[in-house]
């Protein structure tokens, strides 16, 4: 037999009926120490009343009851990005005419601002040769114009101080133009498959 007391896992050891190699010594013990088993039988008493203890389940809106209570603090940054990502369409064609509108508007006022930038009186003269050609100019091709209507004048003229920036800012608005053509393109075709 053991000559110390039992510790309190050893008590658990025995009430939760374990049996092996190390149980047999502390069973002992407690046959022949009044007091470990007056310890073993409080613990039992306190455990065969927790067991009759009713179970309680929460309802069913006791973690949402909960969670509506709890503060999240949000970063700054996963807010701005949930915001930006709510404004972006969730299909893939309104993406890209999305994508491609935001790129015209803004190859547009690029074009704009550099063609203004390098030559306000270029812009200006183009304006009013465009305002007096603008009724022939609606029958022909758009390199027609520039070739046959504004003539070589203008094409010196832009080709004096800002040319680079025009050019630039038109390669962006057709590259853009094609982008949301694409875009609308796409989209038919996803209403149509959509119909189907
Ligand atoms: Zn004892």
């Amino acid at each position: 037999m053991q000559h110390r007391h039992l510790h309190p896992n050893e008590i658990d050891l025995l009430l939760d009926g374990e049996v092996g190699f190390g149980v047999a010594p502390l069973r002992a013990h407690v046959e022949g120490c009044a007091e470990c088993r007056a310890k073993l039988d409080d613990v039992r008493l306190v455990t065969d009343a927790l067991d009759r203890l009713p179970h309680f389940a929460p309802t069913v809106r006791f973690a949402d009851s909960v969670m509506a209570q709890v503060h999240i603090v949000e970063p700054w940054h996963v807010a701005l990005v949930e915001s930006a990502q709510r404004l972006v369409p969730q299909s893939r064609a309104m993406r890209m005419v999305m994508a491609g509108s935001a790129l015209t508007v803004a190859s547009v006022l690029s074009a704009s601002a550099v063609w203004l930038a390098f030559r306000a009186d270029v812009a200006r003269y183009l304006v009013n040769l465009a305002a007096d050609r603008g009724r022939q100019s609606v029958l022909h091709g758009a390199s027609a114009v520039l070739d046959a209507e504004f003539g070589q004048s203008a094409i010196d003229a832009m080709r004096g101080a800002g040319m680079s920036g025009v050019m630039i800012g038109a390669a962006l608005l057709v590259t853009a133009a094609g982008g949301a053509t694409l875009g609308l393109r796409a989209m038919a075709t996803a209403s149509r498959r959509a119909r189907n």
